[in-house]
């Protein structure tokens, strides 16, 4: 266990306000972190004895709030996208360059690590405390995890079917049930080795990959397995044009409502991202029951705008989620994993979608990008300070120029400053991040075998992509070599 923490006098703090059932700022704040857990909040008292042994720190110019809880990233696959992604897209599908990325895309396993090291360091530099990874496991990537000490459920992705494409209008699935089986019953042993780990941080989410590329039978095994070990579930559903199309295909309905009818929306059920719901422009389906069945049902949308807006399309109306019931939290998907930026956004999509000034604010998606994403969990303990709560909490430095003013700190951060003014990040009463770098996390060598990794994998797509290219034919670079 680390030495007790006291944060003395601190000019803001981010507190649970339990019977509101919501956050509030609370000023001149103590804040003591002992045995993993916020052991007081309370009015800064200059006689309130220090515990023994305990690090103190003066809270005067920080704002101390909650770790953030990302509910849906891919840190092994993200950065190798990067310099890549950002300007592809296939214009027959939507725009979306996913099944073609896929397809002629593959890291290897020494990128895969690298990049999750990087990747994780971004997660923390942004103030995020737990998340969700859902990966292709490899070898080091628990090892990894517990490395970090961060808080991480870990989801090893299992499906019957990969996408393929032969031409820019198709996607083809390619089914192989032994495959998925197989990926299945390994993913139960990955996800078992999670929840057994010493450090009481690591965790197992169920994760069928996509709706449309697990069989049913599967995927009402895969709900019936997190229902009894009590784990969480989530997979990709209406996250595409294509996607919905070609469930409705298959069942008349769209996948929203099919999963319904199979048995997958539940409490613990995370969609990523039920942004193509029947009444998103994208589709104009006739009927109008998604939304609803979602909030019915008690699931969670993981809601991440950027790899979507990048594509021209976007969840489109947050506060109406939210209206109707539907508990909201918040994902990175790709890189940047910059969770402030993401709720910034969120909020400039869903006014400008709407034009509708309240259609999401500071306060709604700071909500969801903490308490949405523990309810989704089921941890009640994080998200939030509150004594008992876990010691997941962020220091934010009021002193930075982008946080002045401070009249409102969390505006401050999410419209301003966003993870610059992040200044150090505690898991479970032990600091994971300070002065912008991981204090447990090796980085050193991360970005030199990523940039070599990357290479390989462009060389290599010309075996993969269904036009033969290479990666830099593909997504050639955005200015000319010169
Ligand atoms: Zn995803």
């Amino acid at each position: 266990m680390p030495a007790p923490l006291l944060i003395r006098d601190a000019t803001w703090a981010v507190v649970w306000d339990a019977p509101a059932k919501r956050h509030a700022y609370a000023r001149g704040m103590d804040v003591l972190l002992q045995d993993g857990r916020v052991a007081a909040i309370a009015r800064h008292d200059p006689d309130a004895p220090v515990p023994a042994g305990a690090e103190v720190v003066d809270g005067r110019r920080l704002l101390v709030m909650p770790g953030l809880v990302n509910i849906h990233t891919h840190p092994t696959s993200a950065l190798p996208a990067r310099g890549v992604r950002e300007d592809h897209g296939v214009p027959e599908q939507q725009m979306t360059g996913l099944f073609e990325r896929l397809q002629a895309f593959r890291i290897d396993q020494e990128g895969q690590a690298a990049g999750m090291r990087l990747a994780y360091a971004e997660l923390m530099s942004a103030g995020v405390t737990s998340v969700v990874d859902l990966s292709q496991p490899f070898p080091d990537w628990l090892a990894i995890m517990r490395e970090s000490g961060l808080r991480v459920w870990a989801g090893p992705g299992f499906a019957d079917a990969q996408w393929g494409m032969a031409a820019p209008q198709t996607v083809t699935w390619m089914w192989n049930r032994e495959n998925g089986r197989a990926q299945f019953e390994a993913a139960k042993r990955v996800m078992q080795e999670a929840d057994a780990d010493n450090s009481g941080r690591l965790h197992g989410i169920v994760f069928p990959a996509q709706i449309d590329t697990v069989e049913e039978d599967l995927l009402r095994e895969a709900i019936a397995h997190a229902g009894e070990t009590g784990r969480p579930f989530t997979t990709h559903i209406a996250q595409a044009v294509v996607e919905v199309r070609e469930m409705i295909r298959r069942h008349g309905i769209t996948p929203i409502q099919w999963a319904a009818k199979i048995g997958l929306l539940t409490p613990r059920s995370i969609l990523g991202h039920a942004i193509f719901v029947d009444e998103h422009s994208s589709i104009g389906w006739h009927t109008a029951r998604d939304i609803g069945l979602v909030a019915e049902h008690g699931a969670t949308v993981a809601h991440c705008p950027t790899p979507f807006a990048l594509y021209g399309e976007h969840l489109k109306h947050f506060g109406k989620y939210r209206a109707r019931g539907v508990n909201m939290g918040f994902g990175t998907d790709c890189a940047p994993h910059n969770i402030i930026e993401e709720m910034r956004l969120a909020i400039v999509l869903a006014r400008n979608a709407v034009r509708d000034i309240a259609a999401a604010d500071t306060n709604s998606v700071f909500h969801a990008a903490t308490v949405g994403g523990a309810e989704a969990l089921g941890r009640p303990d994080l998200g939030r300070l509150e004594k008992g709560a876990a010691a997941d909490v962020v220091l934010v430095d009021l002193a930075h120029p982008l946080m002045s003013p401070p009249r409102d700190p969390l505006r401050a951060l999410l419209f301003h400053a966003a993870d610059r003014a992040v200044k150090r990040v505690i898991v479970a009463g032990e600091t994971v991040f300070a002065e912008g770098r991981p204090t447990r996390l090796d980085v050193a060598e991360a970005a030199g075998i990523l940039a070599e990794s990357q290479a390989r994998m462009l060389r290599d797509a010309r075996g993969r992509d269904w036009r033969g290219r290479s990666g830099d034919e593909i997504a050639p670079l955005s200015l000319p070599l010169h």
